[in-house]
């Protein structure tokens, strides 16, 4: 590798922010919250507020147990995906607040 591409990865570094951790967690260019933690029902989601550059967004972790029989597996992989987005959507500040139950039969379908 030359000099020449070195420089390119160079970053200059940022101040930290009033609610960055001021640790290990930021980075030259990066800043990141401390995690904030929601455990329910065995599951688990952080949420870390970051700043890269000129962008703050907020980073979502979940882990969240599937079901052994994979029918319901795969309705809480498409209920996962429905309320991220729906989240998504919500946080940014347009419509949904959450999505009506009935709205996607398919994906609300109950299992016995
Ligand atoms: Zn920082």
């Amino acid at each position: 590798m030359s000099a020449r591409t070195m420089a390119r990865l160079h970053r200059e570094p940022t101040e930290h922010t009033t609610w960055c951790a001021r640790d290990h967690r930021c980075g030259a260019a990066e800043h990141r919250s401390a995690d904030l933690i929601a455990d329910s029902v065995g599951g688990r989601a952080i949420v870390t507020r970051v700043r890269a550059g000129n962008v703050e967004y907020v980073e979502i972790r979940a882990r969240i147990p599937l079901h052994r029989n994979e029918d319901r597996a795969r309705w809480q992989l498409a209920t996962t995906l429905r309320l991220m987005r729906d989240l998504i959507t919500t946080v940014i500040g347009h419509t949904p607040a959450i999505t009506r139950r009935g709205d996607r039969p398919a994906i609300e379908r109950r299992f016995a």
